[in-house]
This record gives structure tokens, sequence and C-alpha cells, in this order.
């Protein structure tokens, strides 16, 4: 996916704040953070969505989460706690078509989101 800028950012032909990789994921700062602490963290591999998931993306899916844990734990958000969450097509906030977690914490986050 040339033309897929999260694709780009995993691959490292174009810049970005990258904070972790490893052989199936990367998290890297969201350029327009929206809280103190904001990671997105992408698969390699492109989805477009949640929506584009298979059986056998299960495993990288789990992944994506215990490393948005493990990142959680490392920027000591986990004892007040924080917000992973995934956008989903249109109406869920997408805005970038690969998919990804927001990891967001360092304040409180309100329920239900806007
Ligand atoms: P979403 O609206 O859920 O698809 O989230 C897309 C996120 O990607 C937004 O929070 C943007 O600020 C962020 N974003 C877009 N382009 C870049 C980029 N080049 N580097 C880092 N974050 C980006
Ligand atoms: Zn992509």
């Amino acid at each position: 996916m040339e033309d897929c800028i999260f694709c780009r950012i995993a691959q490292r032909t174009i810049p970005a704040r990258i904070v972790f990789e490893d052989e199936t994921v990367v998290a890297f700062e969201d350029l327009n953070p929206q809280a103190s602490v904001h990671l997105l963290v992408i698969p390699r591999k492109h989805l477009g969505s949640l929506k584009d998931a298979a059986p056998e993306d299960e495993a990288l899916v789990g992944h994506l989460f215990t490393v948005s844990a493990r990142l959680a734990r490392e920027r000591q958000i986990d004892s007040k706690g924080y917000r992973a969450v995934i956008n989903t097509g249109e109406w869920g906030g997408q805005t970038v078509f690969h998919l990804h977690v927001h990891l967001m914490g360092g304040r409180i986050f309100h329920w239900p989101p806007g």
C-alpha cells in the first residue's frame, strides 16, 4: 500500500516519532495529540480498519492491545487509567484507513465520548 501514510511510517519512508516496533506492530506519537500521552499502535500488515480483520488476524489484533498495555505501563499512565480505542469507519470517526489503536492517557476521559 504505497499510498497509505501509516504503511509508509511502518516502512520508515516518511518520518514519525516511533516509540516501539517489533516484527508485527509499530507504535508512534500522534501528530495531533489529544492528551499528554497519545500514541498510535498499528499492524505492519495493511488492514484498512477493524472491519477488515479476519480470523487469521486474531493474534495480531490482540497483540496491538497487549503492546498498548505495555506502553501504558512504560508511560506510567496505567495506575490512573487510560483509553485504548479503535475508531472504525466514517461514523466511528476514522480518518486514516489503516487499522490503529489510539492509546491516550494523562487526563480524565468521559463516557460516552462525543
Ligand atoms: P483516526 O481519526 O481514528 O483515523 O485517527 C487518525 C490519527 O492519525 C489522528 O489522531 C491523527 O492526528 C493521526 N495522524 C495523521 N497523520 C499522522 C502522521 N503522519 N503521523 C502521526 N499521526 C498522524
Ligand atoms: Zn496501510
